[in-house]
């Protein structure tokens, strides 16, 4: 349950002068993530306008203690799993602490400053050991979108609005913003080709998700209740799941993507907690008119009531040598299945989440062409081209395109908070595949 509390207090201001006003990390957000500063070893930090705060040398000059105390000490190593394991209150007794030690007028300044680092000057990692990855299929709008490409008279398949559709992810390839995606080789067939080829996937894309950081697990055989589902969240991340539609189309049936998406996944570094998401959390969108109700062990009035997460979102593109603009902006609550649902799904037949697994949400998009969350939709499969701004036409991704998602949480009497960048460039694919 989104409980309110001082550190969402809009009059709460920083001593850390880049934290006012700051777009993505005023004092009410402090996301959470893994960074190395110039010279040192990769740790957990919390992010505070343009600086972070290293929580392994604030345990060590004694600011904390207690509860908040275990937690900045499991957030010390390079990895953020042995926190995670630690389930919400060590997590929100640190975010209360942290307040304290950052908000304007804090006793505790002197002490605090000499451990923040430009975050400018450090290497942001993978915030976790992911131990397994899953993508779902919730976006109504986008399963609508590309199932009328191929099947204009039942666009949406039986099961969507009954299950929530996913598949076991590669994490293995999963990576922080800012490192390049090489193009991937692969086996291909467009529909106007008699036979498959092999080499540089043609019709490359990106995905706009949202990613879900899973906090406490469960047991091997022992499903998470819809009503506990949500407490498992231990925050948000933006999610790039990068798509080879030609491979796509080509391997997918009957087991479904295999190697046209476990080339790469781009996450943004700095886990949003959910505490820092409580303002945002909203009713789940009430389903039309003839849609069939959750079936019991997915639905929890609660979780209808305020389990869907309000963040808006934005692709944007630069294309090689060209000008940034904004593809599309789209918004969460458009998404069939609130982020519990999707949980108490994934462990409904007995299979137990790790602390550190990593669920995304599938590609998010609203009814408009201005709110499609990939490429895919919007040039429906690459028949209609899309122009650049700074002139040139684009179906798929080019080699040098760099894509970068946004998100942002705003509501009125709250202080906005947002994700930092989720962002990457297509590398031309290995030479000498084909
Ligand atoms: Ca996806």
């Amino acid at each position: 349950m989104a409980v309110l509390d001082r550190s969402h207090d809009p009059a709460l201001t920083s001593w850390v002068a880049s934290a006012r006003g700051h777009a993505d990390f005023p004092i009410q957000n402090l996301p959470l993530g893994v960074f190395s500063p110039p010279a040192g070893p990769p740790r957990g930090g919390v992010a505070i306008g343009d600086d972070i705060v290293d929580l392994a040398a604030a345990s060590k000059a004694g600011l904390f203690k207690g509860e908040a105390l275990r937690a900045a000490q499991a957030a010390a190593g390079p990895m953020l799993n042995p926190l995670m394991a630690l389930g919400a209150a060590p997590r929100q007794a640190l975010r209360l602490r942290l307040v304290e030690l950052l908000e304007q007028g804090s006793p505790a300044r002197a002490d605090v400053e000499p451990l923040l680092h430009p975050a400018a000057d450090c290497v942001l990692h993978l915030p976790a050991h992911i131990g397994d990855y899953t993508d779902f299929y919730a976006g109504l709008h986008h399963a609508t979108n590309v199932g009328r490409l191929f099947r204009p008279d039942a666009p949406l398949p039986p099961n969507y609005k009954h299950v929530p559709i996913g598949y076991h992810g590669r994490a293995s390839s999963v990576r922080a913003s800012g490192e390049p995606v090489r193009r991937p080789n692969g086996q291909r067939k467009l529909a106007d080709e008699a036979v498959p080829s092999f080499g540089p996937a043609r019709n490359l894309d990106y995905e706009l998700e949202l990613g879900l950081w899973i906090g406490g697990g469960n047991a091997p055989g022992e499903p998470i209740p819809i009503g506990e589902a949500g407490g498992h969240v231990f925050g948000l991340c933006l999610l790039n799941d990068w798509s080879a539609r030609d491979v796509q189309a080509w391997e997918y049936q009957p087991l479904g993507p295999f190697l046209a998406k476990s080339f790469a996944t781009t996450v943004s570094p700095w886990i949003v907690t959910a505490e820092a998401l409580a303002p945002f959390r909203v009713a789940q969108a009430p389903r039309p008119d003839g849609d069939p109700a959750p079936l019991p062990y997915l639905l929890d009035p609660q979780d209808q009531s305020q389990g869907a997460v309000d963040v808006a979102l934005e692709v944007r593109l630069t294309p090689v040598g060209g000008l940034a603009q904004r593809l599309a902006a789209g918004h969460a609550t458009d998404l069939y299945w609130t982020p519990a649902q999707l949980i108490a799904h994934h462990a409904s037949g007995g299979c137990n989440l790790n602390p550190g697994d990593l669920l995304g949400t599938g590609t998010i998009s609203g009814v408009t062409p201005g709110s499609c969350g990939s490429l895919l939709e919007l040039t429906r499969g690459g028949r209609d081209p899309i122009t650049l701004a700074g002139g040139g036409t684009r179906r798929f991704l080019e080699d040098g395109d760099e894509v970068s998602l946004r998100g942002v949480c705003r509501r009125d009497g709250f202080i906005s908070i947002g994700f930092g960048e989720c962002r990457a460039t297509i590398l031309p694919a290995p030479a000498g595949a084909a």
